[in-house]
């Protein structure tokens, strides 16, 4: 990925070119923004830029392939290990890049989900942040900077990468990926500002996944109870998928609510969907619906605290077929 292929982010990449064009870049960088909007694909493409034997991040070249294939033996990525980064971790990091580099420069340690960082760890970090070792490079990444230690944020130049506009992404899906305008509507609308939402893998489970999710789930109803547990049973099953889908769930009764208040069309996420939107109104008031996205949050509060997946959707869908 090299930064002209990046997509939005022109003025954290252009600080970024100038300060490399001009040899003046910062020891370390804090990358900082929502999950999936692109933090760590500008990292790698300066990476890049910095490794590439034509100095530009040409793509082609053997540095820019390692870079691409995370092969690079100048460059270290450090994620948490379970739900936290460990001091063992930042020591390992630390004797890396204490050596000489072995084919570039510098060498460059990525830490992605800095946060996720033990006091310990923070701690043993602090010293290479003050002492940077050679022309060592660290880029810190964090959808939640606010966890990081103060002293540690004052030692690295932040960068802060905000969510795209739906419109834009909206704009990408159709002209790049040929999508329909309505699919490229719902598809930017539950994408939440991430391009790595809208272009990945959750496409499929956005657009047809969630025609099929929404016909089940409207066609439930409190008076026969096995299509609910089996229903539950299918979506407890969905491990990975289970928040996103949720998340659609919500869309879908925001949706209704607006369809309740005569909203103008064009405030709905499920653009596909309107007749399924006007049914359901019809059965529906203000304070049932509420009552169901009120549920819908409670469930995937409960699910971010590992409650018994079975048992949460059970409870969950019973209320949102009452
Ligand atoms: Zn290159």
């Amino acid at each position: 990925m090299t930064f002209d292929l990046i997509l939005g982010h022109d003025r954290q990449i252009e600080i970024l070119r100038r300060a490399l064009d001009a040899d003046r870049l910062a020891h370390a960088y804090l990358f900082a923004g929502p999950d999936g909007v692109g933090k760590r694909l500008v990292a790698l493409a300066l990476a890049r830029a910095i490794f590439c034997v034509a100095g530009v991040g040409c793509g082609d070249c053997a540095a820019c392939r390692k870079v691409d294939h995370s092969n690079h033996p100048d460059l270290h990525f450090l994620e948490p290990d379970g739900n936290s980064i460990k001091i063992e971790q930042i020591r390992t990091l630390q004797r890396e890049l204490n050596f000489k580099p072995l084919e570039a420069s510098c060498k460059i340690g990525l830490i992605d989900h800095a946060e996720a960082l033990t006091p310990g760890a923070a701690n043993a970090l602090l010293k290479t942040l003050e002492e940077p070792p050679g022309s060592a490079l660290l880029i810190l990444l964090s959808a939640q900077p606010h966890r990081l230690l103060e002293t540690i944020r004052s030692r690295c130049q932040p960068l802060h990468f905000a969510r795209h506009p739906q419109e834009r992404i909206q704009e990408v899906l159709e002209q790049k990926l040929g999508l329909a305008e309505t699919d490229a509507h719902v598809l930017a609308s539950l994408s939440d500002g991430s391009f790595k939402k809208a272009l990945g893998k959750d496409r499929d489970l956005y657009l047809e996944r969630r025609r099929e999710l929404l016909k089940t789930l409207t066609g439930l109803s409190s008076g026969s109870i096995l299509p609910v547990l089996e229903f539950a049973e299918t979506l407890a099953a969905e491990k990975t998928d289970l928040p996103d889908i949720l998340e659609i769930f919500q869309a879908f009764y925001r949706d209704v609510l607006l369809a309740l208040n005569n909203c103008d069309k064009d405030s709905l996420v499920n653009l596909d969907l309107l007749e399924k939107i006007h049914r359901v109104s019809q059965r529906e008031n203000m304070s049932t619906v509420l009552r169901k996205l009120e549920a819908l949050a409670g469930a995937r509060k409960h699910l971010e605290r590992n409650v018994n997946r079975q048992l949460a959707m059970e409870v969950l869908l019973l209320k949102l077929a009452a």
